[in-house]
């Protein structure tokens, strides 16, 4: 099914994929894409696209195709490479739309099962974290009063020490008392009936592994008021507006709202998320749209040493310390629904380099 690889024939692939001296996979180390020259000038991926914070999904999307995550970012890139006179379309399909739509309203049939979302009133930055954390306190609260199941938990937090604030909210954490135990589940909906391809547990497992990462960091207190006061501009010690202070009130967060400012929330509920215990196991979770049927479960063990590799490997890309990639030979199957594959530098990257390797092993 793959047309932009189809005049290497397979064995020759099989040569390439294990010949090191012809890095297949690796990045453009000569940083010989154009994407990257015209993205470089205006400094890191981090500094032009994610200045604040970083959301969960940004690395579950590195990990599917950097290419795509960059051109998503900045399509203007795409757009030059349009030929004068030329009509191409890059936007994503009505059907991939439908997917999307489908997929967040299940979502939300499931939230509504335990929880009413209410509106609250915000007038700050610090008021709109102030909800994400009185949220995650929600959660904590709920297990340890012997609740078992809690729904759209915040997490956050430096993965690995790293620079790079990571914003994430779990679908579902299960908590067993009786073992002192806490997983995560996640929910995947899928219009075809057929699991999913490697490529794309692979993604899966990476999301879940970052969730439960950034989630062992608050439990284990690796994540400090300071540390997010200052990756996302907060003022500590600033009062909480009043539809805050009226939901502290109404969910019973323990908190004496007369007093309470940013800082000293967040130091709460810093304090007490420790007192839960870490994720080893995550498991996702496949369902079929319409008929909401299982397609699969697919159980994660967190790895935390290749987790660490992965995401650091991501994180070199947003410093701008090496060029972009796209995908694997073996995941060319993921350009045939990608919008911007028309006009994608890295296929004819991959295709010119195949050309010039396949010349290369029939005359060497
Ligand atoms: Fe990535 Fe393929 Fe899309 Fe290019 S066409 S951005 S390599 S998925």
């Amino acid at each position: 099914n793959c047309d932009l690889w189809s005049d290497a024939d397979e064995d020759e692939l099989v040569k390439l994929d294990y010949d090191e001296n012809f890095q297949v996979s690796g990045c453009s180390a000569e940083w010989s894409l154009e994407c990257d020259k015209i993205v470089s000038e205006n400094g890191s991926p981090k500094n032009q696209f994610r200045p604040g914070y970083f959301i969960v999904s940004d690395f579950a999307r590195q990990q599917w195709c950097e290419m795509q995550l960059l051109y998503s970012f900045a399509p203007e890139i795409i757009l030059m490479r349009v030929v004068p006179g030329e009509e191409v379309k890059i936007e994503e399909s009505e059907e991939a739309k439908a997917v999307k739509s489908k997929g967040t309203s299940i979502h939300l049939e499931r939230e509504l099962e335990i929880q009413v979302p209410v509106p609250v009133v915000v007038k700050t930055k610090e008021d709109k974290w102030a909800v994400k954390l009185i949220n995650l306190q929600q959660a904590v609260l709920a297990f340890c009063r012997g609740q078992r199941l809690a729904r759209e938990i915040p997490v956050f937090g430096c993965p690995f020490g790293s620079d790079i604030f990571v914003y994430g909210i779990i679908d579902e954490l299960r908590y067993d008392p009786d073992k002192h135990d806490v997983h995560i589940s996640e929910l995947k909906t899928r219009k075809s009936f057929y699991s999913p391809k490697k490529g794309q547990q692979d993604k899966d497992k990476y999301q879940v592994n970052l969730y439960a990462q950034l989630f062992n960091e608050l439990v284990a207190g690796k994540v400090s008021a300071d540390m997010v006061a200052s990756h996302l501009h907060l003022d500590l010690n600033k009062a909480l507006g009043p539809g805050v202070l009226e939901h502290i009130q109404d969910v019973d967060t323990g908190i004496s709202p007369d007093t309470c400012s940013f800082g000293e929330l967040l130091e709460m509920v810093l304090s007490q998320v420790q007192s839960l215990c870490c994720i080893r196991n995550s498991r996702v979770e496949y369902i079929h749209q319409d008929s909401k049927t299982e397609i699969l479960v697919l159980e994660v063990t967190l790895d935390a040493e290749a987790l660490q590799q992965q995401f650091l490997h991501h994180c070199e890309w947003w410093h701008g310390n090496r060029g972009t990639t796209g995908v694997d030979i073996e995941d060319c199957w993921k350009c045939e629904h990608c919008q911007f594959s028309p006009l994608c530098e890295w296929r004819d990257f991959m295709a010119n380099r195949l050309g010039n390797k396949k010349k290369a092993v029939s005359t060497g």
